[in-house]
């Protein structure tokens, strides 16, 4: 075990608590004081709760003292994207529409962090609502890459990739409805996983899209991911489009890290033009060690991928036009009055509220959705959309048959420069090429490291997808994978983040 501890994994961390070698005061300490040290620079973080990290790490100390049976990763301290609900701590959805608002109530996945014993060290920053992919649209300012800090963490949830790639955090809960999860985990080295939709409860996620929205673990180890997704994952009543059947066996699949005689599909559409050299590059060795460990790749087309991108940008904001409604300075958070008006009436105040407290990118979803849903053009574009998901979810169905698993590279680029793309909406949409046909058709997806892109230096990831509920095959590519590529890069990729190491501990 590495003598600074915010360096171990959560699963070092949980064998440590079990031993009785730690304490779970003394790891949330150490990531409190890691905090203290570089979140200034990285601000990956919109809260830290100190004082209520430390009361429940204690907590669980005296439990294991008396002990008591606890989850394996009790006393494991935990970091939570703003856009999940959490009692008593303040939620914002990296929006000023929220600023302020402290939810009467936990979310599912967070109800089940607190019973599992993980103490939670604060909220992370993200893409307003979740509508991004670098986390500049925060209305509280940019997260930055450990990697760079003049780069983007990738978006939504950069927040929670940074949390864990500048060892803020040993684990992080994000969510993807379009890529949030993946792309950040590609862009800062990290692990991100979307399960299954439906596979982990979406009760208190702040919906952006409901039909999309996942929340899933963001870590820097395939185990660890597995560990937490088993924590989260589970039938609940109080979400009905939750799955209700057993957790897919994600740890046994993570420990057995077997790919001998697995059929791997690699995605004709995505991976070609528009994708960095380096990002290929990686992408290329990693299919070629699966191979070399005993899978069998074939190629496989899914020609509706092509249009996946732009159904996304009709459905989603459709979703989110609606879901957002309910921001109307009356019910939550932030009440703007117009000026110069004496006796407002409540649609003016709505108004006034929702200029004020919307940023730009959320009033173009908002327009864009009411566009297309309005009467007269709704079979134009929200149908039509609908049509073309019908067809990627067929395409992943056909694809399927004649393979266990797809991949692709997750990102077509690196980490680019913060301030970039934020003029071109395009190009920042173009970001989730390759991670939004899986939220389409529903189906689970993993980022994985899979190195250092010759050019810049800086990481990307291999995107690796299979059927819906099983996400266990995820952890088992995954795992046999990462294992070869530390053989490949000599180390975790993490230790050879330059501004980390600049750091230090
Ligand atoms: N970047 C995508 C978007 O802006 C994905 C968002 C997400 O997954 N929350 O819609």
């Amino acid at each position: 075990m590495n003598s600074d501890l915010t360096r171990s994994s959560a699963a070092e961390l949980a064998h440590a608590l079990g031993s009785g070698e730690l304490s779970s005061v003394e790891i949330v300490q150490a990531h409190l004081d890691r905090i203290a040290a570089v979140d200034a620079d990285v601000h990956s973080y919109l809260h830290v709760d100190g004082e209520g990290a430390l009361a429940a790490a204690r907590q669980v100390d005296e439990r294991r003292a008396a002990g008591e049976d606890l989850h394996v990763l009790a006393g494991v301290p935990i970091a939570v994207k703003d856009v999940l609900a959490t009692k008593g701590l303040p939620t914002t959805c990296g929006s000023k529409i929220l600023e302020g608002w402290v939810p009467p109530y936990d979310a599912t996945v967070v109800a089940k962090l607190r019973a599992a014993g993980m103490p939670i060290l604060g909220k992370t920053n993200m893409d307003e609502f979740a509508m991004g992919s670098s986390t500049e649209h925060s209305a509280y300012g940019p997260t930055h890459n450990p990697w760079d800090l003049t780069r983007i963490p990738g978006g939504s949830g950069g927040g929670s990739a940074a949390v864990v790639a500048a060892y803020e955090a040993p684990l992080a809960i994000g969510t993807d409805t379009g890529g949030s999860i993946r792309q950040p985990a590609s862009v800062t080295g990290t692990v991100g996983v979307k399960p299954t939709y439906g596979g982990v409860s979406r009760y208190g996620l702040v919906a952006l899209a409901s039909s999309l929205d996942q929340a899933g673990p963001c870590t820097r180890t395939v185990l660890d991911a597995a560990l937490l997704h088993s924590v989260i994952g589970g039938h609940d009543p109080l979400d009905s489009t939750s799955i209700d059947a057993p957790v897919p066996a994600v740890v046994e699949a993570a420990r057995r890290a077997d790919v001998k005689g697995l059929r791997v599909g690699v995605i004709k559409e995505l991976g070609g033009e528009g994708y960095q050299a380096g990002v290929r590059a990686r992408f290329d060795e990693s299919v070629a060690l699966l191979q070399e460990a005993g899978a069998e790749v074939v190629e496989v087309s899914c020609p509706s991928f092509d249009y996946a991108l732009a159904a996304y940008y009709l459905i989603l904001p459709s979703e989110a036009s609606s879901n957002l409604a309910k921001f109307d300075g009356m019910r939550y958070g932030a009440r703007v009055l117009p000026p110069g008006i004496d006796d407002p009436s409540a649609e003016q105040v709505m108004a006034a509220t929702r200029d004020a407290g919307f940023g730009d990118e959320v009033k173009r979803r908002i327009i864009l959705g009411t566009y297309a849903l309005s009467s007269g053009y709704y079979d134009a574009y929200y149908g039509q959309a609908q049509k073309v998901r019908r067809l990627i979810a067929d395409d992943f169905a056909t694809a399927f048959e004649k393979v266990d698993v797809l991949v692709s590279p997750t990102a077509p680029t690196t980490a680019f420069k913060l301030g970039d793309k934020l003029d071109d909406p395009m190009s920042m949409y173009l970001q989730d090429v390759a991670t939004i046909p899986a939220n389409l058709a529903g189906v689970p997806g993993m980022s994985l490291p899979s190195g250092l892109a010759d050019e810049d230096g800086l990481p990307t990831g291999i995107q690796i997808l299979a059927p819906a509920t099983r996400d266990d095959r995820l952890y088992g590519v995954g795992a046999a994978l990462e294992r070869m590529l530390l053989d490949r890069w000599g180390a975790p990729l993490l230790t050879k983040a330059p501004e980390l190491s600049a750091k230090g501990a």
